[in-house]
């Protein structure tokens, strides 16, 4: 991969990496599509990161599609996949990682201990394996896009980090490759965490401003569906990531719920219109 990326890069090509762990939906390909406007070569790579698992996930049963998403890549126009084993990226005695203090234990962090500090380390290492101009991630994952925007920066990197927008089914649940854990009733109960931005975003719109009236808001929805346990419901500063008392400058509504067994998340992003600051932009 070293050798292909430093042919393109000897040829003064603008190399465009998307990072991925396979089971490939078609958010995946939007971000392949973006990435092929701006980029040649496209790189994509798939790797289960084993060190971004807790002990009690799901890293074992992750789905593991390669021949069809090989296929999709070749497809969506993809020029190299990157597919290592996880015995070459973390040889014996390797030792070291990468963490962003303090963003990366919150919220997912919180709830998912050592997460970040795995995603973090494998992203850093397929950047420095690739050494892409740009590299494109998904804003449907809020958090892990924002640290991995805060590692470039803090880390020097001469990649630029590209989020891109999520891509939803009609019924509005974000494309996840963790969607094929649920079941017929449970897939139809997932709609739920799309139900809450909409009920949040009225609210906003009706002119509500205050996060603890909104947060209200959000747990009615999500009480109302039997299927679903919240892990946490918040508005946060699109920065920082603390959760803010007013909306009044970007933020997020984040979410992470259970669905039965399956832990979804999804994110609505706000901000003020620049021509108007009373007035909001949402972005689902
Ligand atoms: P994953 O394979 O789940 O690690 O995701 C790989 C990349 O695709 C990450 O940057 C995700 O944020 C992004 N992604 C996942 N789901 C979506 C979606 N529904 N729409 C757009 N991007 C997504």
């Amino acid at each position: 991969m070293k050798e292909h990326a430093r042919q393109a890069r000897a040829e003064s090509r603008i190399i465009g990496l998307v990072p991925t762990m396979g089971a490939l939906h078609a958010g995946h390909l939007s971000l392949i599509e973006r990435a092929r406007r701006q980029c040649s070569p496209v790189i994509a790579s798939i790797f289960v990161n084993p060190k971004q698992f807790g002990p009690k996930e799901d890293f074992a049963k992750y789905p593991r599609t390669f021949e069809s998403d090989s296929e999709k890549l070749e497809r969506a126009g993809v020029d190299a996949l990157f597919a290592p084993e996880p015995s070459e990226i973390y040889p014996e005695r390797f030792a070291t990682y990468v963490n962003v203090e303090g963003l990366s234990d919150k919220l997912e962090g919180r709830s998912r201990p050592g997460h970040f500090r795995g995603v973090t380390t494998v992203v850093m290492k397929l950047l420095a394996i690739v050494q892409p101009n740009f590299a494109y991630f998904g804003r449907k994952d809020a958090q892990q896009s924002r640290l991995i925007t805060q590692m470039a920066r803090d880390l020097n990197l001469d990649t630029e980090i590209v989020v891109c927008p999520p891509v939803r089914e009609p019924d509005g649940l974000a494309l996840s490759s963790r969607n094929v854990y649920l079941n017929a009733e449970e897939r139809q109960a997932a709609t739920v965490l799309y139900r809450s931005l909409e009920s949040a975003k009225s609210e906003l719109a009706s002119g509500v401003r205050d996060a603890l009236q909104l947060q209200a808001v959000l747990q009615r929805t999500l009480g109302a569906e039997r299927h679903a346990r919240v892990d946490y419901a918040e508005i946060v500063d699109a920065e920082t990531f603390e959760p803010v008392v007013r909306v009044s400058k970007p933020c997020y509504v984040l979410l992470a719920v259970f669905i039965g067994k399956t832990r979804l998340i999804d994110n609505l992003y706000i901000e003020p219109n620049s021509s108007n600051s009373e007035e909001l932009v949402f972005h689902f």
